[in-house]
Formats: structure tokens, sequence, C-alpha cells
């Protein structure tokens, strides 16, 4: 008989002192709908569970002086071993501004872990041995300091999730997207045709599907030469692209 999880694609744990912060995920959009079809897990262990103290205290002071506090190792380390028991062979991942700068090209390969878990620090971070001895890998999700893992877990779980077969429903949204060949997306109208009095530009309403395609193509190879010329760099121009860029610039130019 086939259990309820035989159609699961990726399995997330969360270990994290606020799981009901992560309803921004599990109970909103295209994230709750993929929990709902099963298509992806989501669990959370609260380290205040694996306490020992009769206050469920998860901190304390750094040794050798500093200001903060910092996320003790035993409650993490009981959490972690009780997710690894439900979840073999996870790849444990460590929230941290420390870690590996998240990219869109990482994203597709994090997807293959297919179990993930995931430690949210709090206050000054947490004790470095858990780092050390339990941790697979350390992400960051940008150059600046947040105040807790959740933030981050919640954006790595959505970039995964919305890669994931089945959760967004056409494919080739996802391939036109910002990044997906180190390419930003080219810019979209809906109606009204005009609205202000700007008008959508002519050629998407001509119904001539070479001509969009190749409209498209310029405006994105011409938005990332502006926008993001570093992303410009790994791309790999065809003979096509590299004369719809060059007409891009000159006009661009006039
Ligand atoms: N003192 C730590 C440091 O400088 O590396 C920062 C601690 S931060 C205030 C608290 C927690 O937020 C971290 O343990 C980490 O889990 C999370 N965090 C903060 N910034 C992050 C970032 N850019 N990416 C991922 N997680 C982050």
């Amino acid at each position: 008989m086939k259990n309820k999880y035989d159609k699961t694609l990726i399995w997330f744990k969360i270990i994290t002192i606020f799981p009901e912060m992560f309803r921004a995920i599990t109970d909103y959009g295209i994230t709750s709908r993929a929990i709902k079809k099963k298509i992806i897990d989501i669990n959370f262990l609260n380290p205040r569970n694996f306490t020992k103290n009769k206050y469920k205290s998860i901190d304390d002071r750094p040794y050798g002086g500093g200001p903060g506090m910092l996320m003790s190792a035993e409650p993490l380390y009981l959490s972690i071993q009780h997710a690894k028991s439900e979840l073999k062979d996870a790849t444990v991942i460590y929230l941290s501004p420390q870690g590996k700068l998240l990219k869109q090209n990482y994203i597709q390969k994090l997807i293959k872990k297919k179990k993930i878990i995931f430690i949210c620090g709090r206050y000054e971070g947490i004790d470095q041995r858990i780092i050390d001895y339990q941790v697979n890998e350390e992400w960051s999700i940008g150059n600046y300091i947040l105040t807790g893992g959740e933030l981050a877990a919640m954006i790595m779980i959505d970039s995964i999730s919305r890669l994931i077969p089945g959760v967004i429903k056409t494919k080739k949204s996802i391939e036109q997207d910002s990044f997906s060949k180190n390419l930003l997306d080219y810019p979209n109208y809906t109606r009204p045709k005009i609205t202000n009095n700007i008008s959508v530009p002519e050629i998407l309403l001509s119904g001539n599907h070479s001509q969009i395609r190749l409209w498209r193509l310029k405006q994105a190879l011409g938005k990332t030469w502006i926008k993001r010329p570093d992303l410009l760099k790994k791309h790999i121009l065809t003979q096509e692209e590299a004369i719809l860029l060059n007409e891009f610039k000159k006009n661009f130019n006039k």
C-alpha cells in the first residue's frame, strides 16, 4: 500500500525556536499548495524541547566574554539527532552570514539533496562545535546580518520548492526566470493595453510569435547588459544574441 509520502519529492526539517514564523510559507501561496499536494514536506523541531534545564533556556554567555548570547550546543545536537532519526542521510545546513552566498544555480543543485535539515541560529549565533561536527553546509542569503536564520531558511525553501517538478505548473515560466541562463527576465505587460496614457509595446500585440521571441530576447539581453553586466559576462552569446545585443546597444545610445 502506498503511504502519504510516496510522491513527496523533498523533505525539510527545520530546527528553530520560532516555528510559527514559517506560516509565511506553510500557509500561503505556492509552497502551501505544494505541501497540501505532498510534493514537499516541512516539519519543525524546537530546541527548547530538547533542553534539560527547568527554564528551557537554549542560550548562554560566550566563553572568553563578549557581547550577546549564543545558542548552546546540546539542545541543537539533540534536535539534529532527532531530525536525522526521521530523515536518514539528510544534509544539515546552517543558515549563516558566514556561509556560501546563495545563487540560483546553487538552488538547482540543492534540489537533488531531497532531505534537508535547516538550523536557524538566533542571538549571536550557535556554538562552534555544532558547526564543526554536525553541519554539512553553511549558506548565506546575502552580505548582511539578520536577527535569525528563519527568514533565510524560508527563502531557501521557497526558492528550492518552486524548482521542484509539479510545484509550478508551467515549466516555461521557470526557464525564462531571471538568472536561469545568466540573463534577466524580459519586460512583461498585462491588460489593459493602455494605462496612464502608456501603451504596451506594439510588437507584443502583433501576434507575430517569431518577432515577439526576438524582441523579448533582445530586451532580456539589454536589461542584463544595463543592470547586471556581471551576469552577462558569464553568458556565452549565440550569434543571434550577439546581433540582438548590438542592436539594443545602438538604440540605447541614441
Ligand atoms: N554573530 C554572527 C556572525 O557575525 O556571523 C551573526 C549572528 S545573527 C545576529 C543570528 C543568526 O541569524 C545567525 O546565527 C544565522 O542563523 C542568521 N543569519 C544572519 N544573517 C544571515 C545571513 N545573511 N544568511 C543566513 N543566515 C543569517
